[in-house]
C-alpha cells in the first residue's frame, strides 16, 4: 500500500480557502481546519486500513510477507490496503491479498484493532487462510515465506498484530527493533 500525502487547502464543498478556526464542540472549544464561507470542516480522522497475516494453507501454513517497492530497507511486512466503499472489512481484506499477491483467500479471521497514529491510521488486522499461485502486484517487490515460529515482529500497529496473531497460535513472539521507525 503506497500512500501519497495530501494537504488539506480549499473546501471540497466551496473551494474557499480553509482556515484553522476555533469552534465550539461537544467536547468544548476546538480549533480545526474548517471553511469560513460554508462552515464545512476538516475532521481528520484516522483512516481504517485492513492488514492481512497470509497463511499458506498449500505451503505448509507458511507465512507470506512482502516487501514494499517504495521502501528502502529490506523490510517484510504484512499485506495491507484501504477500505473501499461498499465492501465489508472481510471482503476489503480477501480483495487486498487477492490484489496484491494473486492469492484467493478462503477464510478471514479477526486478529484485532491496532492504534497507528504516526499515519493517522486505525488497523484492522486479520488472520487470512490462502492458497494459490503468488504474483506479486507492482507495488511490492518481493515476498519470503516464513514459518511461524521464526517470524520476527516490528514495534508498530501491524507488529503488534503479527506479535497477538504468534501468542494465539502458542509461540512466544520475536521482536526485532527498525532504526528510526520508533513509535
Ligand atoms: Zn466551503
Amino acid at each position: 500500500m503506497n500512500v501519497q500525502r495530501h494537504e488539506m487547502r480549499f473546501c471540497p464543498s466551496c473551494a474557499s480557502p480553509l482556515a484553522l478556526l476555533t469552534v465550539a464542540e461537544d467536547g468544548g472549544p476546538k480549533e480545526r481546519l474548517r471553511c469560513p464561507a460554508c462552515g464545512w470542516t476538516h475532521w481528520n480522522n484516522p483512516t481504517p486500513v485492513l492488514a492481512a497475516v497470509v497463511e499458506c494453507s498449500d505451503r505448509g501454513g507458511q507465512i507470506l510477507l512482502a516487501r514494499n517497492a517504495a521502501w528502502s530497507g529490506r523490510m517484510f511486512a504484512l499485506i495491507t490496503g484501504f477500505m473501499e466503499a461498499g465492501e465489508s472489512p472481510e471482503d476489503g481484506v480477501a480483495r487486498e491479498v487477492l490484489e496484491e499477491t494473486a492469492l484467493s483467500v478462503d477464510a478471514t479471521h479477526l486478529i484485532g484493532v491496532y492504534d497507528f497514529q504516526r499515519m493517522n491510521q486505525l488497523i484492522v488486522a486479520y488472520h487470512v487462510v490462502a492458497r494459490g499461485e503468488i504474483r506479486l502486484s507492482p507495488e511490492l517487490a518481493e515476498y519470503r515465506l516464513f514459518e511461524p515460529a521464526s517470524v520476527r515482529c516490528w514495534r508498530a500497529g501491524t507488529g503488534y498484530a503479527l506479535a497477538d496473531w504468534l501468542r494465539a497460535r502458542g509461540h512466544q513472539p520475536q521482536f526485532i527493533e527498525l532504526p528510526g521507525r520508533a513509535s
